[in-house]
């Protein structure tokens, strides 16, 4: 089964308007002739600038995160029905930056993964080993119940909506990298653990991107090896002399 490239951009917590802007103008001129999929998911306050910009173009529009919850009194949180209406298309869920900086465990990226796929979004669902656990020989088995976990309930109809980002943590925004055999096994895993879960079918199918200091230099690497299907890409995804690069691998 042939599996598209996906390429996405999480800008995490950087930019202002005008920068996302001219950020955005800049991927879209870089990226028309691009021959796979892009998404770039800039801050909550920065989505409707960059819709505009995006507006037409081959980049989808997404979020970094999401409430777990529609509506109601949660201070600080953005709703899915928000996002939805500046038209994001996508939601990264389990990101690291959220699992061990802002605590948040299994069920509630679960719950948060029940209300995108209800509401029709296309979820970008992390998972990735700390270096203690991939020096215990435990990566493996974290990636697997981090997967089963976030897509506990998620039927095999809402699986085409799912793309899975395997981010070893200690590759997030430190420069190293999992070596493109390292990366490759770990992605067999999942591939494996979509199987058991769903079966062959989906498992051939699934989009397994890989996250960790991916760079103009070492993303073609990365791409060949069979079960990399793409990039979640943080740092290099902030200007476009890195990240249309890496995004026309
Ligand atoms: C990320 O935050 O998803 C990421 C992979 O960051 P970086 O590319 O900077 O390591």
């Amino acid at each position: 089964m042939s599996r598209q490239y996906y390429i996405a951009g999480n800008w995490k917590m950087h930019k202002t308007k005008e920068e996302a802007a001219a950020l955005a103008k800049a991927l879209v001129a870089g990226l028309q002739e691009g021959t796979h999929k892009y998404l770039v998911a800039p801050s909550f306050t920065l989505i409707e600038t960059v819709a505009g910009v995006i507006k037409g173009s081959n980049i989808r529009l997404g979020a970094q995160n999401m409430a777990p919850e529609e509506q109601g009194a949660h201070t600080g949180e953005v709703s899915v029905l928000q996002l939805k209406e500046l038209g994001v298309k996508t939601v990264i869920l389990g990101h690291s930056e959220r699992r061990h900086n802002y605590l948040e465990n299994d069920a509630l990226i679960n719950k948060k993964v029940h209300l995108a796929l209800k509401h029709g979004l296309e979820v970008i669902l992390c998972v990735g080993e700390l270096l203690e656990e991939r020096e215990a020989g435990q990566a493996e088995k974290v990636c697997e119940q981090q997967v089963s976990a976030g897509l506990a309930g998620v039927g095999a109809k809402d699986l085409s909506s799912v793309v899975i980002a395997y981010e070893p943590v200690w590759a997030i925004g430190t420069g190293k990298t999992a070596t493109p055999e390292d990366a490759d096994a770990i992605h067999a895993s999942i591939r494996g653990v979509i199987g058991r879960l769903y079966g062959p079918q989906e498992a051939a199918a699934i989009i397994i991107q890989y996250g960790g200091s991916v760079k103009p230099d070492n993303v073609s690497a990365l791409m060949a090896k069979e079960n990399i299907d793409g990039a979640l890409v943080g740092g290099a995804s902030l200007k476009p002399e890195s990240f249309i690069p890496i995004a026309k691998f």
